[in-house]
């Protein structure tokens, strides 16, 4: 019985031992991205999956520790994508897909793109809605079940009726139904509330509400104001109590201001965005998410022959060129910008693109770096543990072999990926 409870102490204190193990990274280049600036040869020690030390210079490394040389590599924390769809990605299926999926087909499609995104550096994502499944995988990539960024999700995202995410849209009248706040469709302010504390219920970590028309539904205008102004009120305050913060989906400019009004953290996309409703994102730190990539893939794929539904094309043709002018004036102006990029809507995995875009719009590379490392860490409220490499933050580190700044487009080859102190990509 006492040889017993030694063998298991010892086991216990092997196990633990093994958790404990030390991991050293020598980074030649490492990038600070509170100073926008670059450190040289530095030593970074991890330890429970953070980050114990920085030290400069190449420090020895133990012979017990864990070592990856990357003195000739640009190091930098993982990448955040504030708008990703984790469930789905566009092919010209999509549209009935949702009528012979099952949700498990759609479980086993989304644990491929999870694993995508977290290979192309990007360990933190913001999924933007699905059916809910992105719940689930957000707790298997917890658990540590399937490989995949760390997920913040909506749930399923909440339109008005008719409007752009109600889930019936589309469909002949047999499927149509008449779907309420439990499925994400909400009608006036007490549904608007229900709709909110459902997600809530479900597990969700943030709101998300389509403002305006959109392109992609199978509807006729990707513009058009859908909520009252009642209607946002209801949903940021009713997501205020619960620790939420808003995201809402706008081309038009009448939803987009009266969603900026309304008190949502994040506008996405931004089409038509007026003078106006820049001055009163600056003045209500809102938050621009540009998603260039989804308007230049829309606009692309709109040319190809069957592709989207024939209520989508003109939509496609029209918004998704726009985009980039758009963020190109509200960069100029002084919005506050976070990174995102609607990957879903194009292939999983391409979410690097972006970052060549912004700067192609005026915004220079590093502060594209940081618009996807410290920004959305504080719209996370995640300050204290993404965004950087430094003591007691997540181990997050991926590396690329060139200098961004010299070559943007480096940044969609990313050959190093840790993520939690777990090397996934060397
Ligand atoms: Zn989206």
């Amino acid at each position: 019985m006492k040889l017993r409870l030694t063998l298991l102490l010892l086991f216990t204190a092997i196990i633990t031992l093994a958790q404990n193990t030390t991991t050293i990274i020598h980074a030649g280049h490492l990038l600070d991205t509170e100073k926008g600036k670059w450190m040289e040869e530095m030593t970074v020690t991890i330890e429970n999956g953070t980050v114990q030390s920085l030290e400069k210079g190449y420090k020895t490394v133990s012979t017990t520790a864990d070592y990856y040389d990357l003195k000739d590599k640009w190091v930098m924390p993982g990448f955040t994508d504030m708008h990703v769809h984790m469930e789905t990605e566009y092919n010209p299926h999509a549209y009935i897909s949702k009528f012979v999926n099952d949700p498990a087909d759609v479980a086993y499609d989304s644990v491929k793109y999870a694993e995508i995104t977290l290979m192309a550096g990007f360990t933190t994502v913001r999924d933007l809605g699905g059916s809910g499944i992105n719940i689930s995988l957000r707790d298997a990539v917890n658990k540590g079940t399937v490989p995949g960024p760390r997920i913040f999700t909506a749930g399923k995202s909440i339109a008005t009726t008719g409007g752009h995410a109600d889930p019936t849209n589309g469909g002949n009248q047999a499927f149509m139904g008449n779907p309420g706040p439990r499925e994400g469709v909400a009608n006036g302010a007490d549904e608007a509330r229900a709709a909110v504390r459902h997600r809530y219920k479900n597990g969700a970590d943030c709101i998300k509400i389509t403002a305006t028309g959109g392109v992609l539904s199978v509807a006729k205008n990707g513009s058009n104001p859908q909520f009252t102004i009642e209607e946002i009120k209801a949903i940021t305050e009713t997501a205020a109590d619960y620790g939420y913060h808003v995201a809402a989906h706008a081309h038009g400019d009448e939803g987009m201001y009266r969603a900026v009004e309304g008190g949502v953290k994040t506008i996405e996309h931004g089409t038509y965005m007026s003078e106006r409703t820049m001055e009163l994102m600056i003045k209500k730190n809102c938050y621009l998410v540009p998603t260039i990539t989804a308007g230049k893939e829309v606009a692309e794929k709109a040319e190809v022959e069957g592709f989207y539904p024939a209520i989508v094309v003109p939509k496609a043709r029209t918004v998704g060129p726009q985009i980039q002018g758009t963020f190109a004036r509200a960069y100029k102006k002084g919005v506050p910008i976070v990174f995102g990029t609607d990957a879903g809507v194009f292939a999983h995995g391409q979410n690097a693109k972006e970052f060549g875009y912004m700067n192609e719009a005026g915004m220079p590379i590093m502060e594209t770096l940081q618009s996807a490392t410290i920004t959305p860490a504080i719209i996370l409220k995640l300050e204290d543990k993404i965004g950087q490499v430094k003591k007691g933050f997540y181990a997050d580190i991926i590396a690329v072999n060139e200098n961004p700044e010299k070559n943007v487009a480096i940044l969609q080859q990313v050959d190093f990926v840790m993520k939690d102190g777990v090397v996934y990509k060397k």
